[in-house]
């Protein structure tokens, strides 16, 4: 036997029937993008790696250690995308969206690749859906964008996962509260982590963001970043708490959350789950606003806001809670005997190409193993064609989770079906 070749660790097969619970959350996120008007963009896998270096942050978790880059054959480097911002903002700007409107609201749904430490709800293929609103500066744009991952969520029938609000301020007002974080950090530094003692002076925002117990209790300590904020930063915050306010939105202000990538200015949020399910990975998803993102790869000057969501994460949790989109036949034909085989195969195609989903057994075989397979199939119905129902015309529609067969003329089953499925 030849030997056996095992997938790539920390990236999972999807198979049935588990990917009946992703259907039913790519389902519901589709609707709930569409009624809020945001299109969908895909973009390709691999990047130049330069444009994660410059977005997400050459001292981020992501770029320092997280990224798979390598040299394609024409010595280029490449980067798998490990999140896709920065790839749709590098659309945003390569295809000129900005002058053909003023106001472009995306949403993408696809892998991303981190090497990290594997463990539940962690993987290094892992999915991702997202929403990136462009264009407009307004506290009214933030707020749209959190409702819509709020009804999102809400439409999953997910319960116990919260909002968590911060503003990180902008560019008037973060170099002063860096200065006095990292004069705090710099009185604890022998209580950091080594990796944080280092980072400490390149990016101390950074510190914050440590997952390290011993740097959580000196970040503990920290100076709030919500004290620091200019007036205007102020003014963006309020408004956008007001905003969620008036559409009772639930959220608690968390000063000390920064987000893992170093693009954001003024709001960041985190959708954060309180469940078994997820083991420590707790966070489902988060965002926030990146004004100057655009302008920094090299585009015009276009404000901008957005979140992405863990897709594994949260089929964990809709797998606990029971929920997912059944793919099963409406009925399942069988062959009594070899001559009814031809007979049962035409039905099967006429059916299916009028729009029902119907199952048989490619195999043939006895009666009673083709009606062993439609018990498995899940179908409501079967239907037995045997030479009696080639002869007559009719046949009996079984109802297989129980009840009373029905006799229909074999030329209309298919209204048939459509009467009793309704
Ligand atoms: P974490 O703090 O859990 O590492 P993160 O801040 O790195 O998350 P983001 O970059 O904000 O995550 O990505 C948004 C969401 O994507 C996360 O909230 C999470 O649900 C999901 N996610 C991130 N990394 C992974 C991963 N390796 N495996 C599965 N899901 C992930
Ligand atoms: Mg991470």
């Amino acid at each position: 036997m030849s030997q056996r070749i095992s997938g790539v660790k920390g990236m999972n097969d999807l198979l049935p029937p588990d990917i009946e619970v992703w259907h039913f959350l790519e389902a519901r996120a589709r609707e709930t993008f569409r009624r809020f008007g945001y299109q969908e963009v895909r973009t390709p896998v691999l990047e130049d790696t330069a444009l994660f270096v410059r977005s997400v942050g050459e001292e981020t978790d992501i770029v320092g250690k997280e990224m798979y880059t390598f040299e394609d054959r024409a010595g280029r480097s490449l980067s798998m995308r490990p999140e896709n911002t920065a790839p749709a903002v590098r659309a945003y700007i390569e295809h000129a969206v900005h002058v053909r409107e003023a106001v472009t609201r995306w949403y993408y749904l696809g892998p991303m690749f981190r090497y990290e430490r594997m463990k539940t709800g962690r993987y290094r293929q892992f999915w991702q859906m997202g929403g990136e609103a462009y264009g407009s500066a307004e506290p009214a744009q933030d707020a749209e964008l959190i409702d819509l991952g709020l009804q999102l969520i809400h439409g999953l029938d997910l319960p116990g996962v919260r909002l968590e609000l911060n503003s990180l301020g902008d560019e008037n007002c973060r170099p002063a509260y860096l200065a006095s974080l990292t004069a705090y950090l710099r009185a604890h530094q022998s209580e950091l982590c080594a990796e944080c003692q280092a980072r400490l002076e390149r990016n101390p925002l950074r510190v914050l963001d440590c997952k390290n117990p011993k740097c959580q209790a000196v970040v503990a300590g920290a100076p709030a970043v919500t004290d620091a904020l200019c007036r205007p930063c102020q003014a963006h915050f309020e408004a956008v708490r007001h905003k969620l306010d008036a559409i009772h939105a639930p959220y608690t202000v968390n000063p000390r959350m920064v987000r893992g990538l170093d693009y954001y200015t003024r709001t960041a949020f985190e959708f954060i789950a309180d469940a078994p399910a997820l083991g420590t990975a707790t966070a489902v998803g988060g965002g926030g606003r990146y004004d100057r993102l655009v302008q920094e790869l090299g585009g015009p000057s276009v404000p901008a806001v957005g979140w992405a969501m863990g897709m594994d994460r949260l089929c964990l949790l809709l797998a606990e809670s029971g929920k997912r989109e059944e793919a099963k036949p409406e009925l399942f034909v069988a062959a009594a005997d070899a001559a009814a085989q031809d007979e049962a195969f035409r039905l099967v195609s006429e059916l299916r190409r009028s729009g029902h989903a119907v199952d048989f057994d490619p195999r043939g075989g006895s009666l009673k193993s083709q009606m062993k397979r439609a018990d498995k199939s899940g179908a409501r119905f079967a239907l037995v064609l045997g030479e009696r129902e080639l002869a007559s015309g009719d046949g009996e529609l079984k109802p297989l989770a129980g009840g009373e067969s029905v006799r229909i003329r074999l030329d209309t089953l298919g209204a048939a079906l459509a009467a009793r499925l309704r």
